[in-house]
Protein backbone atom coordinates (compact mmCIF):
# COMPACT_ATOMS: atom_id res chain seq x y z
CA UNK A 1 0.00 0.00 0.00
CA UNK A 2 1.56 3.54 -0.86
CA UNK A 3 1.75 6.11 1.78
CA UNK A 4 -0.07 9.09 1.65
CA UNK A 5 1.79 12.17 3.14
CA UNK A 6 0.05 15.07 4.65
CA UNK A 7 1.19 18.48 5.52
CA UNK A 8 1.69 19.50 9.20
CA UNK A 9 -0.02 22.72 10.09
CA UNK A 10 -1.14 24.36 13.32
CA UNK A 11 0.52 21.54 15.30
CA UNK A 12 -2.28 18.85 12.76
CA UNK A 13 -1.26 17.03 10.21
CA UNK A 14 -3.63 17.86 7.15
CA UNK A 15 -4.57 16.45 3.73
CA UNK A 16 -3.75 18.95 0.87
CA UNK A 17 -6.66 18.48 -2.17
CA UNK A 18 -3.84 17.66 -4.86
CA UNK A 19 -0.98 15.18 -4.37
CA UNK A 20 1.51 13.89 -6.75
CA UNK A 21 3.44 11.13 -6.99
CA UNK A 22 6.86 10.65 -5.14
CA UNK A 23 9.08 8.01 -6.54
CA UNK A 24 12.49 6.46 -5.66
CA UNK A 25 15.74 7.40 -7.88
CA UNK A 26 17.13 3.97 -7.52
CA UNK A 27 14.59 1.96 -9.21
CA UNK A 28 11.52 4.21 -10.04
CA UNK A 29 9.11 2.56 -8.00
CA UNK A 30 6.18 4.55 -6.22
CA UNK A 31 7.48 5.53 -3.03
CA UNK A 32 4.62 8.09 -1.52
CA UNK A 33 1.61 10.24 -2.75
CA UNK A 34 2.50 13.77 -1.33
CA UNK A 35 0.24 16.56 -0.89
CA UNK A 36 0.81 19.24 -3.87
CA UNK A 37 0.03 22.07 -1.50
CA UNK A 38 -1.40 25.46 -2.81
CA UNK A 39 -2.12 28.58 -1.96
CA UNK A 40 -4.82 27.56 0.25
CA UNK A 41 -2.53 25.23 2.41
CA UNK A 42 0.57 27.76 2.45
CA UNK A 43 -2.35 30.72 3.44
CA UNK A 44 -3.50 28.26 6.59
CA UNK A 45 0.12 27.85 7.70
CA UNK A 46 1.19 31.23 7.13
CA UNK A 47 -1.92 31.85 9.44
CA UNK A 48 -1.29 29.17 12.39
CA UNK A 49 2.57 30.55 12.11
CA UNK A 50 1.30 34.37 12.18
CA UNK A 51 -0.70 33.46 15.50
CA UNK A 52 1.56 31.40 16.77
CA UNK A 53 4.28 34.15 16.99
CA UNK A 54 2.33 36.10 19.63
CA UNK A 55 2.98 33.86 22.28
CA UNK A 56 6.96 31.94 20.74
CA UNK A 57 8.12 35.31 20.97
CA UNK A 58 7.58 35.98 24.54
CA UNK A 59 8.42 32.31 25.64
CA UNK A 60 11.50 32.49 27.99
CA UNK A 61 14.72 31.08 26.38
CA UNK A 62 15.78 28.64 28.60
CA UNK A 63 12.08 26.76 27.76
CA UNK A 64 12.64 27.15 23.81
CA UNK A 65 16.13 25.28 24.83
CA UNK A 66 14.26 22.47 26.38
CA UNK A 67 12.31 21.93 23.47
CA UNK A 68 15.26 22.06 20.91
CA UNK A 69 16.98 19.57 23.06
CA UNK A 70 14.16 17.21 23.49
CA UNK A 71 13.19 17.71 19.36
CA UNK A 72 17.29 16.61 19.05
CA UNK A 73 16.95 13.61 21.64
CA UNK A 74 13.58 12.40 19.71
CA UNK A 75 15.73 12.40 16.27
CA UNK A 76 18.32 10.53 17.62
CA UNK A 77 15.79 7.93 18.84
CA UNK A 78 14.60 7.70 15.54
CA UNK A 79 17.26 7.83 13.74
CA UNK A 80 17.68 4.66 11.80
CA UNK A 81 14.20 5.62 10.76
CA UNK A 82 14.94 9.11 9.49
CA UNK A 83 18.33 7.96 7.35
CA UNK A 84 16.16 5.11 5.79
CA UNK A 85 13.77 7.79 4.44
CA UNK A 86 16.39 9.66 3.05
CA UNK A 87 18.14 7.13 1.19
CA UNK A 88 14.55 5.94 -0.15
CA UNK A 89 14.04 9.49 -1.08
CA UNK A 90 17.18 10.86 -2.88
CA UNK A 91 19.36 7.90 -3.13
CA UNK A 92 22.47 8.94 -1.15
CA UNK A 93 24.24 6.02 1.00
CA UNK A 94 22.58 5.27 4.59
CA UNK A 95 26.09 5.86 6.31
CA UNK A 96 25.92 9.39 4.87
CA UNK A 97 22.22 9.62 5.75
CA UNK A 98 22.83 8.85 8.89
CA UNK A 99 25.68 11.00 9.33
CA UNK A 100 23.00 13.71 8.07
CA UNK A 101 20.41 12.93 11.24
CA UNK A 102 23.74 12.49 13.57
CA UNK A 103 23.81 16.33 12.44
CA UNK A 104 20.51 17.31 12.44
CA UNK A 105 20.47 16.34 16.14
CA UNK A 106 23.48 18.37 16.72
CA UNK A 107 22.08 21.22 15.20
CA UNK A 108 19.20 21.39 17.46
CA UNK A 109 21.24 20.60 20.88
CA UNK A 110 23.60 23.55 19.24
CA UNK A 111 20.87 26.05 18.65
CA UNK A 112 19.15 25.05 22.14
CA UNK A 113 22.47 26.35 23.56
CA UNK A 114 22.64 29.38 21.59
CA UNK A 115 18.74 30.55 22.34
CA UNK A 116 19.78 31.48 25.96
CA UNK A 117 23.02 33.30 24.70
CA UNK A 118 21.23 36.00 23.35
CA UNK A 119 21.70 39.62 24.42
CA UNK A 120 21.81 43.05 23.66
CA UNK A 121 23.79 45.95 25.08
CA UNK A 122 23.68 49.41 26.95
CA UNK A 123 25.18 52.14 24.66
CA UNK A 124 26.59 55.70 26.08
CA UNK A 125 24.69 58.57 25.32
CA UNK A 126 26.18 62.06 24.50
CA UNK A 127 24.10 63.49 26.90
CA UNK A 128 23.56 63.41 30.37
CA UNK A 129 20.12 61.57 32.11
CA UNK A 130 19.64 59.02 29.19
CA UNK A 131 20.26 55.78 28.81
CA UNK A 132 20.11 53.49 25.33
CA UNK A 133 19.18 49.99 25.58
CA UNK A 134 19.73 48.05 21.79
CA UNK A 135 17.80 45.11 22.90
CA UNK A 136 17.61 41.53 19.93
CA UNK A 137 14.10 40.79 18.61
CA UNK A 138 12.79 37.35 16.68
CA UNK A 139 12.24 38.87 13.10
CA UNK A 140 8.61 37.07 12.69
CA UNK A 141 7.48 34.50 10.49
CA UNK A 142 9.90 32.80 8.45
CA UNK A 143 9.43 31.28 5.44
CA UNK A 144 11.82 28.68 4.55
CA UNK A 145 12.38 26.58 0.84
CA UNK A 146 14.91 24.06 1.06
CA UNK A 147 16.61 21.20 -1.76
CA UNK A 148 16.51 17.74 -1.65
CA UNK A 149 20.35 17.01 -1.39
CA UNK A 150 20.72 17.48 2.86
CA UNK A 151 16.31 17.33 3.06
CA UNK A 152 16.95 17.23 6.90
CA UNK A 153 20.16 19.59 7.52
CA UNK A 154 19.06 22.02 4.81
CA UNK A 155 15.80 22.37 6.63
CA UNK A 156 17.35 21.59 10.60
CA UNK A 157 19.73 25.46 10.05
CA UNK A 158 16.86 26.86 9.29
CA UNK A 159 14.08 25.74 11.63
CA UNK A 160 17.03 24.97 14.77
CA UNK A 161 18.06 28.85 14.43
CA UNK A 162 14.38 30.26 13.80
CA UNK A 163 12.66 28.35 16.79
CA UNK A 164 15.47 29.07 18.80
CA UNK A 165 15.30 32.67 18.26
CA UNK A 166 11.98 33.07 18.87
CA UNK A 167 10.50 33.13 15.49
CA UNK A 168 7.94 30.59 13.93
CA UNK A 169 8.38 29.27 10.70
CA UNK A 170 6.62 27.21 7.29
CA UNK A 171 8.84 25.24 5.80
CA UNK A 172 8.43 24.36 2.32
CA UNK A 173 10.95 21.25 1.36
CA UNK A 174 11.74 19.86 -2.19
CA UNK A 175 9.02 17.61 -3.72
CA UNK A 176 12.31 15.03 -4.57
CA UNK A 177 12.09 14.46 -0.83
CA UNK A 178 9.02 14.52 1.31
CA UNK A 179 9.13 11.25 3.45
CA UNK A 180 12.44 12.32 5.74
CA UNK A 181 10.77 16.40 6.80
CA UNK A 182 7.47 14.44 7.62
CA UNK A 183 9.55 11.88 10.02
CA UNK A 184 11.14 15.09 11.19
CA UNK A 185 8.09 17.10 12.05
CA UNK A 186 6.52 14.15 13.44
CA UNK A 187 9.67 14.66 15.86
CA UNK A 188 8.72 18.20 16.33
CA UNK A 189 5.25 16.68 17.45
CA UNK A 190 6.01 13.92 19.81
CA UNK A 191 8.57 16.79 21.30
CA UNK A 192 5.73 18.94 22.31
CA UNK A 193 6.38 21.65 19.94
CA UNK A 194 3.75 24.27 20.80
CA UNK A 195 1.24 24.52 17.31
CA UNK A 196 1.96 26.43 14.79
CA UNK A 197 5.66 27.53 15.61
CA UNK A 198 7.22 24.83 12.85
CA UNK A 199 4.42 24.21 9.78
CA UNK A 200 5.45 22.10 6.78
CA UNK A 201 4.11 22.26 3.64
CA UNK A 202 4.64 19.54 0.68
CA UNK A 203 4.56 19.97 -2.77
CA UNK A 204 6.05 20.59 -6.31
CA UNK A 205 5.75 23.06 -8.62
CA UNK A 206 3.50 25.02 -7.40
CA UNK A 207 4.56 25.43 -4.27
CA UNK A 208 7.50 27.08 -4.19
CA UNK A 209 6.19 30.32 -5.86
CA UNK A 210 3.06 30.17 -3.76
CA UNK A 211 5.86 30.67 -0.63
CA UNK A 212 7.85 32.73 -2.40
CA UNK A 213 4.83 35.38 -3.20
CA UNK A 214 3.17 35.16 0.03
CA UNK A 215 2.96 38.15 1.35
CA UNK A 216 2.51 37.28 5.25
CA UNK A 217 6.45 36.09 5.76
CA UNK A 218 9.13 38.80 8.14
CA UNK A 219 11.80 36.50 6.33
CA UNK A 220 12.93 34.19 3.49
CA UNK A 221 15.26 31.59 4.14
CA UNK A 222 16.12 30.15 0.80
CA UNK A 223 18.21 26.94 -0.54
CA UNK A 224 18.85 25.61 -3.85
CA UNK A 225 20.10 26.92 -6.97
CA UNK A 226 20.88 30.01 -8.01
CA UNK A 227 18.68 30.27 -11.31
CA UNK A 228 16.11 29.41 -8.78
CA UNK A 229 17.40 32.37 -5.64
CA UNK A 230 17.19 34.77 -8.89
CA UNK A 231 13.64 34.64 -9.45
CA UNK A 232 12.60 34.37 -5.81
CA UNK A 233 14.74 37.49 -5.44
CA UNK A 234 13.40 39.06 -8.31
CA UNK A 235 9.38 38.37 -7.26
CA UNK A 236 9.30 39.08 -3.78
CA UNK A 237 5.87 41.02 -3.14
CA UNK A 238 7.42 43.32 -0.10
CA UNK A 239 10.36 44.20 0.93
CA UNK A 240 11.67 41.24 3.74
CA UNK A 241 15.07 40.52 4.41
CA UNK A 242 16.35 36.99 2.42
CA UNK A 243 18.92 34.41 3.18
CA UNK A 244 20.16 32.94 -0.41
CA UNK A 245 22.09 29.97 0.16
CA UNK A 246 22.58 28.82 -3.63
CA UNK A 247 24.86 26.92 -6.06
CA UNK A 248 28.03 27.40 -7.36
CA UNK A 249 30.89 25.64 -9.21
CA UNK A 250 33.91 25.12 -6.36
CA UNK A 251 37.54 24.94 -7.49
CA UNK A 252 40.31 23.08 -5.95
CA UNK A 253 43.89 24.09 -6.34
CA UNK A 254 46.64 21.68 -5.90
CA UNK A 255 49.88 23.20 -5.58
CA UNK A 256 53.60 22.28 -6.33
CA UNK A 257 54.00 22.07 -2.55
CA UNK A 258 51.01 19.69 -2.32
CA UNK A 259 50.89 16.33 -0.08
CA UNK A 260 49.59 14.40 -3.78
CA UNK A 261 47.94 11.92 -1.41
CA UNK A 262 46.23 13.93 0.50
CA UNK A 263 45.08 15.61 -2.07
CA UNK A 264 43.33 12.92 -4.09
CA UNK A 265 42.05 11.22 -0.65
CA UNK A 266 40.33 15.27 -0.53
CA UNK A 267 39.12 14.80 -3.78
CA UNK A 268 37.68 11.55 -3.76
CA UNK A 269 35.62 12.63 -0.74
CA UNK A 270 34.40 15.67 -2.10
CA UNK A 271 33.89 15.25 -5.70
CA UNK A 272 31.72 11.78 -4.87
CA UNK A 273 30.59 11.95 -1.57
CA UNK A 274 26.36 12.02 -2.40
CA UNK A 275 26.81 11.41 -5.33
CA UNK A 276 28.65 14.67 -6.43
CA UNK A 277 25.59 16.22 -5.08
CA UNK A 278 26.97 18.92 -2.73
CA UNK A 279 26.48 22.63 -2.63
CA UNK A 280 30.29 22.66 -1.99
CA UNK A 281 31.55 19.59 -4.30
CA UNK A 282 34.71 20.10 -5.93
CA UNK A 283 33.63 20.16 -9.38
CA UNK A 284 36.33 21.44 -11.03
CA UNK A 285 40.31 21.12 -10.06
CA UNK A 286 43.53 23.03 -10.98
CA UNK A 287 47.06 21.37 -10.71
CA UNK A 288 50.20 22.22 -10.70
CA UNK A 289 52.12 20.68 -13.69
CA UNK A 290 55.15 19.37 -11.73
CA UNK A 291 52.61 17.09 -9.63
CA UNK A 292 49.67 16.33 -12.72
CA UNK A 293 50.27 12.83 -13.78
CA UNK A 294 50.47 11.48 -10.29
CA UNK A 295 47.66 13.30 -9.08
CA UNK A 296 45.23 12.56 -12.20
CA UNK A 297 46.71 8.63 -12.14
CA UNK A 298 45.67 8.61 -8.34
CA UNK A 299 42.45 10.12 -8.56
CA UNK A 300 41.55 7.50 -11.33
CA UNK A 301 42.25 4.89 -9.45
CA UNK A 302 40.72 5.82 -6.37
CA UNK A 303 37.80 6.82 -7.89
CA UNK A 304 37.56 3.43 -10.46
CA UNK A 305 37.80 1.92 -6.73
CA UNK A 306 34.29 3.50 -6.21
CA UNK A 307 31.25 0.61 -5.60
CA UNK A 308 28.03 2.14 -7.23
CA UNK A 309 24.64 0.70 -6.27
CA UNK A 310 21.57 1.34 -4.47
CA UNK A 311 22.67 3.12 -1.03
CA UNK A 312 20.59 0.92 0.92
CA UNK A 313 23.08 -1.74 0.38
CA UNK A 314 26.12 -2.22 2.17
CA UNK A 315 29.74 -1.65 0.72
CA UNK A 316 28.03 0.96 -1.87
CA UNK A 317 29.74 4.10 -1.95
CA UNK A 318 27.83 5.91 -4.64
CA UNK A 319 24.28 5.88 -4.71
CA UNK A 320 21.74 6.52 -7.96
CA UNK A 321 21.27 10.13 -8.67
CA UNK A 322 18.24 12.25 -7.06
CA UNK A 323 16.72 13.22 -10.77
CA UNK A 324 16.75 12.01 -14.40
CA UNK A 325 17.40 15.69 -14.97
CA UNK A 326 20.41 15.90 -13.15
CA UNK A 327 21.77 13.13 -15.09
CA UNK A 328 21.45 14.60 -18.50
CA UNK A 329 23.41 17.86 -17.03
CA UNK A 330 26.18 15.72 -16.02
CA UNK A 331 25.97 14.01 -19.32
CA UNK A 332 26.03 17.18 -20.90
CA UNK A 333 29.07 18.83 -19.20
CA UNK A 334 30.58 15.48 -20.13
CA UNK A 335 30.20 15.52 -23.49
CA UNK A 336 31.04 19.23 -23.78
CA UNK A 337 34.39 18.47 -22.03
CA UNK A 338 35.48 15.71 -24.34
CA UNK A 339 34.23 17.44 -27.52
CA UNK A 340 36.16 19.94 -26.11
CA UNK A 341 39.33 17.78 -26.59
CA UNK A 342 39.26 16.48 -22.64
CA UNK A 343 40.34 12.59 -21.86
CA UNK A 344 37.96 10.23 -19.69
CA UNK A 345 39.98 8.45 -17.13
CA UNK A 346 37.26 6.75 -15.51
CA UNK A 347 34.04 6.18 -15.97
CA UNK A 348 31.94 8.59 -18.43
CA UNK A 349 28.52 7.23 -19.08
CA UNK A 350 25.15 5.79 -17.53
CA UNK A 351 25.19 2.29 -15.66
CA UNK A 352 23.06 0.59 -18.23
CA UNK A 353 22.78 -2.44 -15.72
CA UNK A 354 21.04 -0.44 -13.38
CA UNK A 355 18.50 1.11 -15.43
CA UNK A 356 15.86 2.92 -14.74
CA UNK A 357 17.66 4.02 -11.38
CA UNK A 358 19.01 7.50 -12.56
CA UNK A 359 22.87 5.98 -11.93
CA UNK A 360 26.15 7.81 -13.88
CA UNK A 361 29.26 6.05 -13.18
CA UNK A 362 31.84 7.93 -11.11
CA UNK A 363 33.61 10.05 -13.73
CA UNK A 364 36.85 11.70 -14.18
CA UNK A 365 37.74 13.96 -16.62
CA UNK A 366 41.10 15.19 -17.25
CA UNK A 367 42.91 17.91 -19.72
CA UNK A 368 39.49 20.01 -19.60
CA UNK A 369 39.41 23.12 -21.70
CA UNK A 370 39.05 26.35 -18.98
CA UNK A 371 35.63 27.41 -21.06
CA UNK A 372 33.90 23.79 -21.08
CA UNK A 373 31.12 23.54 -19.28
CA UNK A 374 32.60 21.30 -16.51
CA UNK A 375 35.21 23.93 -15.67
CA UNK A 376 32.59 26.68 -15.57
CA UNK A 377 29.38 25.40 -14.17
CA UNK A 378 27.47 23.98 -11.52
CA UNK A 379 27.35 19.91 -12.94
CA UNK A 380 26.17 18.86 -9.80
CA UNK A 381 26.82 14.98 -10.02
CA UNK A 382 29.52 12.31 -9.68
CA UNK A 383 32.04 13.76 -12.05
CA UNK A 384 35.46 16.30 -11.85
CA UNK A 385 37.02 18.11 -14.41
CA UNK A 386 40.70 18.74 -13.77
CA UNK A 387 43.10 20.44 -15.51
CA UNK A 388 47.19 21.72 -15.47
CA UNK A 389 48.48 24.83 -14.74
CA UNK A 390 52.15 26.66 -14.76
CA UNK A 391 51.63 29.59 -12.34
CA UNK A 392 49.29 30.19 -9.39
CA UNK A 393 48.31 33.33 -10.44
CA UNK A 394 46.57 32.08 -13.15
CA UNK A 395 45.43 29.19 -10.92
CA UNK A 396 43.72 31.73 -8.80
CA UNK A 397 42.47 33.56 -11.77
CA UNK A 398 40.65 30.16 -13.23
CA UNK A 399 38.88 29.50 -9.70
CA UNK A 400 37.94 33.00 -9.13
CA UNK A 401 36.66 33.45 -12.61
CA UNK A 402 33.19 32.67 -12.51
CA UNK A 403 30.27 33.81 -10.75
CA UNK A 404 30.33 30.97 -8.08
CA UNK A 405 31.47 32.08 -4.51
CA UNK A 406 30.24 29.46 -1.93
CA UNK A 407 33.10 26.75 -1.47
CA UNK A 408 37.13 26.62 -2.52
CA UNK A 409 39.54 23.95 -1.85
CA UNK A 410 43.54 24.58 -1.54
CA UNK A 411 46.57 21.45 -0.97
CA UNK A 412 49.40 22.74 -0.12
CA UNK A 413 52.44 21.58 2.11
CA UNK A 414 53.25 25.85 2.12
CA UNK A 415 52.79 28.02 4.68
CA UNK A 416 52.82 30.95 2.64
CA UNK A 417 50.82 29.20 0.04
CA UNK A 418 48.25 28.43 2.35
CA UNK A 419 47.94 32.22 3.98
CA UNK A 420 48.64 33.79 0.11
CA UNK A 421 45.74 31.47 -1.12
CA UNK A 422 43.30 31.50 1.70
CA UNK A 423 43.36 34.94 1.05
CA UNK A 424 42.94 35.13 -2.87
CA UNK A 425 40.10 33.04 -3.24
CA UNK A 426 36.44 35.07 -3.68
CA UNK A 427 34.86 32.05 -1.52
CA UNK A 428 32.73 32.09 1.62
CA UNK A 429 34.41 29.50 2.37
CA UNK A 430 38.00 28.24 2.12
CA UNK A 431 39.16 25.01 3.22
CA UNK A 432 43.41 24.54 3.15
CA UNK A 433 44.69 20.84 2.88
CA UNK A 434 40.82 19.45 4.35
CA UNK A 435 37.50 19.40 2.22
CA UNK A 436 35.12 19.73 5.16
CA UNK A 437 34.85 24.06 5.11
CA UNK A 438 31.16 23.61 6.67
CA UNK A 439 31.42 23.10 10.67
CA UNK A 440 28.16 24.07 12.94
CA UNK A 441 30.39 26.45 14.92
CA UNK A 442 31.15 28.38 12.45
CA UNK A 443 29.42 30.66 9.79
CA UNK A 444 28.69 29.07 6.51
CA UNK A 445 27.40 31.21 3.01
CA UNK A 446 28.29 32.02 -0.41
CA UNK A 447 28.88 35.42 -2.26
CA UNK A 448 28.47 36.48 -5.56
CA UNK A 449 26.19 33.69 -7.22
CA UNK A 450 26.12 31.06 -4.62
CA UNK A 451 24.03 34.02 -2.01
CA UNK A 452 24.51 36.10 0.55
CA UNK A 453 23.67 35.74 4.37
CA UNK A 454 25.63 33.16 6.74
CA UNK A 455 23.79 29.43 8.27
CA UNK A 456 25.55 27.88 10.99
CA UNK A 457 27.16 29.02 14.38
CA UNK A 458 26.04 32.36 15.96
CA UNK A 459 25.69 34.25 13.05
CA UNK A 460 23.37 31.96 11.62
CA UNK A 461 21.45 32.71 14.15
CA UNK A 462 21.79 36.10 14.48
CA UNK A 463 19.58 36.10 11.01
CA UNK A 464 16.59 35.79 12.55
CA UNK A 465 16.62 38.94 14.75
CA UNK A 466 16.28 42.55 14.46
CA UNK A 467 17.81 45.06 16.69
CA UNK A 468 15.58 47.73 18.72
CA UNK A 469 16.97 50.44 20.13
CA UNK A 470 14.95 51.65 23.63
CA UNK A 471 16.15 55.06 24.05
CA UNK A 472 15.33 56.11 28.03
CA UNK A 473 15.46 59.47 29.32
CA UNK A 474 15.53 59.04 33.56
CA UNK A 475 16.51 62.17 34.41
CA UNK A 476 19.17 62.24 36.52
CA UNK A 477 22.21 64.12 35.21
CA UNK A 478 25.01 61.53 36.50
P1 LIG B 1 16.05 24.12 -6.88
O1 LIG B 1 16.45 25.55 -6.94
O2 LIG B 1 15.54 23.47 -8.09
O3 LIG B 1 14.92 23.90 -5.76
C1 LIG B 1 15.11 24.30 -4.42
C2 LIG B 1 13.74 24.53 -3.79
O4 LIG B 1 13.11 25.63 -4.44
C3 LIG B 1 12.79 23.35 -3.91
O5 LIG B 1 12.05 23.23 -2.73
C4 LIG B 1 11.90 23.76 -5.08
O6 LIG B 1 10.64 23.15 -5.06
C5 LIG B 1 11.80 25.25 -4.85
N1 LIG B 1 11.48 26.05 -6.03
C6 LIG B 1 11.72 25.74 -7.33
N2 LIG B 1 11.30 26.76 -8.12
C7 LIG B 1 10.79 27.72 -7.30
C8 LIG B 1 10.23 29.01 -7.51
N3 LIG B 1 10.08 29.52 -8.73
N4 LIG B 1 9.84 29.72 -6.43
C9 LIG B 1 10.00 29.23 -5.19
N5 LIG B 1 10.52 28.00 -4.93
C10 LIG B 1 10.92 27.26 -5.98
O7 LIG B 1 17.33 23.34 -6.30
P2 LIG B 1 17.48 21.78 -6.05
O8 LIG B 1 17.68 21.08 -7.34
O9 LIG B 1 16.43 21.31 -5.12
O10 LIG B 1 18.87 21.76 -5.22
C11 LIG B 1 20.12 21.78 -5.81
C12 LIG B 1 20.71 23.18 -5.80
O11 LIG B 1 20.78 23.69 -4.47
C13 LIG B 1 22.15 23.19 -6.31
O12 LIG B 1 22.33 24.30 -7.14
C14 LIG B 1 22.97 23.32 -5.03
O13 LIG B 1 24.24 23.89 -5.20
C15 LIG B 1 22.08 24.20 -4.20
N6 LIG B 1 22.40 24.07 -2.78
C16 LIG B 1 23.02 25.11 -2.14
C17 LIG B 1 23.39 24.97 -0.81
C18 LIG B 1 24.09 26.07 -0.06
O14 LIG B 1 24.26 25.94 1.15
N7 LIG B 1 24.52 27.14 -0.69
C19 LIG B 1 23.13 23.78 -0.13
C20 LIG B 1 22.49 22.75 -0.83
C21 LIG B 1 22.13 22.90 -2.15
Amino acid sequence: MTTTLQNYIGGAWTPATDTFAARDPADQRLIAEVPDSGLPEVDAAVTAAREAFGTWRKVNPTVRAGYLHAIGNRITTREKELAAAVTTEMGKTIGEATGEVDKLAKAFHFYAEEATRVHGEVIPNDVDGFTSLAVREPIGVIGAITPWNYPLELIGWKLCAAVAAGCTIVVKPSQYASLSPVLLFECLHEAGLPAGVANLVLGGGKTGPAVAGHRGFDKLAFTGSTATGDRIAQGVPRAIPLTMELGGTCPMIVTDKADVTAAVAGATRRGFRNAGQICIAINRIYVHDSVYRQFVDGLTAAVSALTVGNGHDAGVDVGPMATAAGVEVVERHVNDAVARGARVTTGGGRVAELAPGNYFQPTVVVDCAPESLLMSEETFGPVVGVMPYTDLDTAVELANGTDSGLASYVYTQDLSQAHELGRRLDYGNVAVNNVDAGIMNAPYGGRKGSGFGVEHGKAGLEGYLQYKHIRIRYGAGE
